[in-house]
């Protein structure tokens, strides 16, 4: 008789080309999926209602999955440690499998719940690295095997390695009997709540409709399209332009899998006539690599988690103005491409990766803020809100990671004037400055008596002061 397996899913709810998923059936039929809502992680202050809706919206369409594919997800709301052993030794699995994962608080979690099996005597097969294209540890120096803490050579190594390709599916899977599932209820299995059940509540659209299939039809639109990645290169800076594939949220949750996204980045790449296409769909790439690199960091060098990784950051001393953070926070600094940017985040649970870079600066460089009250603040309200990438994002900005150029300044109207020269990305996220010339709005030269009247804050800082008072602090640190 096949043996029952419990299958784990954690960032990784889909059933298509999953890795540790296709394992699982590849050894029995018998095959169940859980998900378990774990309080260590939802009653934490840096949850995003955004990020919560599109998750459970994922499960949701999980849950059809499985039972089309013949099988079923049971939910758990419980510390996994113990609810993940209770649950399988109530179905009378014989073995757990899940993916493994980078952040911090998961490796220990996952080893605390390994553990708990090993007590229970059940076997665990968790060497899946189903979130990654190259596995932590596959790119390393060729000098002395250690890793990566530059991104461009880590791309150099990484592009070249050998890419899998996509797994089958879950199917002709075989679910649990009435009385199993009624054991399973009994260790804690219940309904699927929603996220208002849950105390997260998100009105406003989402990003992109949760769930495996829109994440493959939005792939599939971003790949085939020659609007779209055939012209990333360009396209990709200006935020007030369609032109990025926007699959964050699906890969954050694994709503669809590395290796099919990359299959339709090389198809793509490969339907290139011109070296000029070939370019626009490679630095598509090279994000995807960016995603990588911060995984890979994260893996080795947790502590990243935690504060900056280069001395000179380290005890920078912040000036932490609550009053000018707040206006950050709200999109009222009186600089529009910022304002704008925060306003877009506020609206929808995202930004664009440039307005990103420039209200980081902002931030860390122009209002002297601790760089990770920004990161805080992005994980509260980001869909896509990924402790690599968003840690990896904002030490960047803040110059205190894994980037060699040292200290890195942008200017926001030089930003504004190059990457929204019409002014209509500030145009549709400040409808109370719709009316100014675009000159006014990019450049941020806008009188005091025209912000009054619109009701449009003064600028809280100078750009040109701020950055000398940065500079002079970061100077001192370094002696
Ligand atoms: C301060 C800051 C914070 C950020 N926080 C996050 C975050 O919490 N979650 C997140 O997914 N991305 C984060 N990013 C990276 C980037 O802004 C988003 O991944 C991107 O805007 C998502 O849009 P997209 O899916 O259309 O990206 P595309 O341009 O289509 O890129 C494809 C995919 O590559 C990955 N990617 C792209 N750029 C980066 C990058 N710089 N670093 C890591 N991965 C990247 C993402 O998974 C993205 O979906 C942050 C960047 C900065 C500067």
């Amino acid at each position: 008789m096949p043996e029952r397996i419990l299958f784990w899913h954690r960032r990784d709810l889909r059933i298509s080309d999953n890795l540790g998923l296709a394992a699982a059936r590849d050894r029995s039929p018998q095959v169940s999926g859980v998900f378990c809502l774990d309080p260590n992680i939802l009653n934490r202050d840096d949850v995003a209602p955004a990020r919560v809706t599109y998750m459970m919206g994922c499960l949701q369409e999980l849950q059809r999955r499985y039972a089309e594919a013949g099988s079923e997800l049971l939910i758990l709301k419980a510390d996994p440690v113990k609810g993940i052993p209770q649950l399988a030794q109530a179905i009378g699995a014989t073995a757990v499998y899940w993916n493994r994962d980078v952040e911090p608080y998961s490796r220990d979690r996952d080893t605390q719940v390994a553990a708990a099996l090993k007590e229970v005597g059940i076997e665990l097969k968790t060497t899946f690295w189903d979130q990654l294209l190259q596995a932590p540890g596959s790119v390393v120096t060729k000098s002395d095997n250690t890793p990566y803490t530059v991104y461009s050579p880590f791309w150099k190594n990484w592009i070249k390695q050998d890419k899998a390709a996509p797994v089958p599916a879950l199917a002709a899977a075989e679910g649990l009997s009435p009385e199993a599932i009624a054991q399973a209820e009994a260790a804690g299995a219940i309904a699927l709540p929603t996220a208002q059940d849950l105390g997260f509540v998100w009105e406003a659209p989402l990003l992109l409709e949760p769930g495996e299939w829109a994440a493959h039809q939005q792939l599939n639109a971003f790949c085939d399209d020659d609007r779209y990645i055939a012209e990333y290169d360009e396209q990709r800076n200006l935020p007030y332009v369609d032109g990025t594939s926007r699959l964050s949220a699906a890969l954050k949750f694994g709503a669809i899998g590395i290796r099919s996204v990359w299959a339709a980045a090389t198809e793509a790449y490969n339907r290139c006539r011109s070296d000029e296409t070939r370019q626009n769909v490679q630095t598509w790439q090279q994000e995807l690599a960016w995603r990588e690199f911060y995984q890979h960091v994260m893996y080795f060098f947790p502590e990243l988690a935690d504060g900056p990784y280069r001395e000179p950051l380290k005890d920078f001393p912040w000036v932490n103005d609550e009053v000018q953070f707040q206006a950050w926070c709200d999109g009222k600094t009186g600089y529009p491409i910022v304002d704008a940017a925060m306003r877009q985040l506020n609206e929808t649970g995202w930004m664009h990766n440039r307005c990103r870079m420039i209200v980081a600066s902002f931030l860390t460089k122009d209002l002297i803020i601790d760089w990770r009250w920004g990161e805080k603040y992005f994980m509260q309200k980001l869909v896509d809100g990924d402790l690599s990438a968003n840690n990896g994002g904002w030490q960047w900005s803040a110059s205190s990671g894994m980037d060699p150029k040292p200290l890195r300044i942008f200017n926001p109207a030089s930003q504004a004037q190059k990457f929204d020269r019409d002014g209509e990305y500030i145009r549709q996220w400040l409808p109370e400055l719709r009316h100014l010339d675009t000159e006014e709005l990019v450049t941020g030269k806008i009188a005091d008596g025209v912000r009054d009247r619109a009701q449009y804050p003064r600028p809280i800082v100078d750009h040109k002061q701020q950055q000398a008072l940065f500079k002079d602090k970061y100077k001192a640190q370094k002696r």
